[in-house]
């Protein structure tokens, strides 16, 4: 089964691969010429759906199951900010540096030092059999500085419930086993091995 992935995020491209070293995963950049999708969904559901779409159209092969992921951060006392603007919560075209340095900022600028966060991922599949979404998420803490070096985006701010890590300074493998991304590709497996 050969499933396209409607992603550009190197970080993300790495932990589906990963996930999903199973089936025979493409990333869409590798089958088609890349192209922007702009997010204009008010939920993580709706621009994950929008991602996936605009991918197996612009692939034009009905065998084609394309998966995406969107994805981000929300901290409880910003009222769920950054959420579904994750990637360019320092503006449009926004480093994932920019992005993290303007969370901590933030957070110093409320006297926040570690304040109770989460990250939600939506999965989208989108094929001949119809649409799909599945979510996961991720609860801890997001801390008013940057630890480690392992992951992407905001995970060396991020301490996963039950560790006094953050995702930058722990193993890969303690990712893999608990986060948003792994929770919701779990699902998402079971709908691709109806399909
Ligand atoms: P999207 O491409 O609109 O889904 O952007 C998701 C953004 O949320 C990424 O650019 C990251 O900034 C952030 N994000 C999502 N998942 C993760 C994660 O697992 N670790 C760190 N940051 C993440």
């Amino acid at each position: 089964m050969k499933i396209v992935l409607a992603s550009s995020n190197k970080g993300k491209l790495k932990e589906l691969k990963a996930w999903m070293d199973t089936f025979e995963v493409y990333a869409f950049s590798e089958l088609i010429e890349p192209f922007e999708i702009e997010e204009t969904g008010n939920s993580f559901k709706e621009n994950a759906l929008i991602k996936a779409k605009a991918v197996y159209e612009a692939l034009n092969d009905e065998d084609a199951i394309v998966l995406s992921d969107d994805s981000g951060i929300s901290v409880d006392v910003l009222g769920g900010e950054p959420g579904i603007y994750s990637a360019r919560y320092a503006g449009v075209g926004a480093t994932s540096e920019q992005n993290l340095q303007k969370l901590i900022a933030t957070l110093k600028s409320k006297g926040l030092q570690k304040t109770k966060a989460h990250y939600t991922a939506a999965i989208a599949i989108v094929c001949k059999k119809g649409e799909f979404c599945v979510h996961g998420w991720m609860h801890g803490n997001a801390l008013a500085q940057a630890r480690g070096e392992n992951g992407f985006g905001y995970d060396p701010m991020f301490i996963p419930l039950g560790f006094d890590k953050t995702l930058g300074e722990l193993d890969e493998s303690v990712k893999k086993e608990l986060s948003h991304r792994s929770r919701a590709l779990e699902l998402a497996k079971i709908i691709l091995k109806t399909l």
